[in-house]
């Protein structure tokens, strides 16, 4: 499913109307292909203050090839090609004062930022200040990065990580994500990480191989994409979907030589049904996806019970059920990742979705709840919540809401089913395990619930 209105705007013609009248031009993003380098260009490095992950950001990008420039210094003076990425590490900030330093390096290396570039900040936690004057000056780093990632243009994407003392040795992975296309439609975002132990990658380009990867509502939409990144990066995949979609889910697991699954999630005996299939054929599963949704829409004062109890059953009891029984049953190999699909609705509400918006928000509660449960067994659990994703059922809308949909971010596009996918991919490698009970909004920094 093209963007027309992107297509149009870097075209040659189109580039001159949008330029002189003023209208926005959407980039071709920078997306994740096997193979591809980290970065398309070198990387610049400052820090504000003292900071404690500079040469561990230095030693990582090294190994992963990318040439790391010295920032641009009080003369203007560069060296040479402008940065794929520009990283602050900003773990020395003490009080306010200290601010000014993030800005006299960010401001002339954002300004050199090519298109499809990266900014990415890390810094402490601002619940784990000393002060309030340190408290101040860490959470001011929230507006900046929300402010660089409305003002940045090209397909480029601005976040931040915050890095709690103990937990240096868990950055690799969400570092290599947000630099990487992995991380296309996921900007103005604040995550944490926290300490875990990390295991070696084996493969970097099959970071799931061996691993098996249960994904629901695995038929279309977003959920085949999810099966499709998750084959490609190396795990066997059982694709479950209700009977009803049972044609499409056999194409689906036929193309990535996974298997098909027929399950309703809601059914009184899914979970021991499940269960069954992961104990015989593979003795366990690696990864669950809950991805399965439905909406049900209509104002509340409208809304029957049927459409409240059902949204409620597949969008939130059955992740909560199959989880809990896969958890009892000792299901769950070690390492093991569950990742459960939100909503933006779950962050912003949304008029005629007061159903779909609970279920979702539950979710987001849910994972939270159950991330310290998860790291006792160096597992995790997360949520990503996707905005504006162009699929069949967007395609759908009528041509002014979908239009107004998918403009209303900072990358000014809707998202594809594989900017979800990538995230949730990234979520369930090994080398995510210190990435635990965070809900990563897929979303292009939507101006909803922002
Ligand atoms: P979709 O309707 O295209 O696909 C959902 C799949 O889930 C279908 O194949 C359906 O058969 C399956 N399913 C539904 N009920 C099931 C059940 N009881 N048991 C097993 N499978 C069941 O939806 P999508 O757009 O691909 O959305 C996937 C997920 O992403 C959903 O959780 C949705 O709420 C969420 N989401 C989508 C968007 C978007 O813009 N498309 C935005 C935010 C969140």
């Amino acid at each position: 499913m093209s963007d027309w209105y992107r297509d149009f705007a870097n075209s040659g013609f189109g580039t001159t109307i949008t330029e002189n009248l003023g209208l926005p031009r959407p980039a071709v993003l920078r997306r994740y292909e096997p193979g591809q380098p980290l970065l398309p260009g070198p990387a610049v490095i400052g820090s504000a203050g003292e900071g404690r992950l500079r040469d561990a950001l230095t030693e990582l990008l090294r190994a992963e090839g990318v040439h790391v420039q010295s920032p641009v210094t009080a003369d203007g003076a560069t060296d040479g090609e402008k940065p794929a990425a520009v990283i602050l590490d900003a773990t020395g900030l003490r009080t306010p004062a200290d601010l000014a330093s993030a800005h006299d390096f960010l401001a002339p290396a954002v300004k050199r930022l090519r298109a499809t570039g990266r900014v990415l900040i890390l810094a402490d936690p601002p619940s784990d200040a000393d002060s309030p004057a340190q408290a101040a000056a860490r959470q001011a780093l929230d507006g900046l990065v929300r402010s660089i990632a409305k003002e940045l243009r090209g397909g480029s994407t601005a976040n931040l990580v915050h890095v709690p003392v103990g937990a240096e040795g868990s950055i690799a992975s969400p570092v290599r994500f947000f630099l990487s296309g992995r991380s296309a439609y996921v900007d103005g975002q604040v995550m944490s990480v926290s300490s875990a132990d990390i295991p070696v990658a084996a493969d970097d380009e099959k970071p799931l191989a061996g691993k098996v990867a249960v994904v629901t509502g695995a038929a279309r939409g977003i959920g085949a994409a999810i099966a499709k990144v998750m084959a490609r990066d190396g795990a066997h995949v059982v694709a479950v979907d209700i009977p009803a979609a049972g044609d499409k889910l056999a194409e689906v697991a036929n193309e990535i030589g996974g298997t098909a699954l027929q399950l309703d999630i809601t059914a009184s005996d899914a979970a021991q049904r499940l269960i069954e299939h992961l104990e015989e054929r593979h003795g366990g599963v690696d990864v669950v996806v809950h991805n399965a949704g439905i909406t049900r829409d209509k104002l509340l004062v409208n809304m029957d019970a049927a459409r409240w109890n059902s949204v409620m059953a597949v969008n939130l009891q059955a992740m909560l059920d199959i989880t809990q029984a896969l958890l009892d049953g000792d299901v769950f190999k070690p390492g093991a990742r569950v990742v459960c699909v939100s909503s933006q609705s779950g962050i912003a509400g949304n008029r005629g979705q007061t159903n779909y918006a609970a279920s979702k928000a539950g979710v987001i509660g849910m994972v939270r709840a159950w991330a310290p449960q998860f790291a006792e067994r160096n597992a995790t659990i997360n949520a990503v919540a996707p905005g504006f994703i162009v699929t069949e059922m967007t395609a759908k809308m009528p041509f002014g809401t979908r239009e107004i949909g998918s403009r209303i971010n900072s990358l000014q596009q809707g998202g594809l089913p594989v900017d979800v996918a990538e995230t949730i991919a990234w979520l369930t490698q090994p080398g995510s395990a210190g990435v635990n009970g965070q809900t990563v909004r897929v979303c292009g920094q939507s101006m909803l619930g922002a």
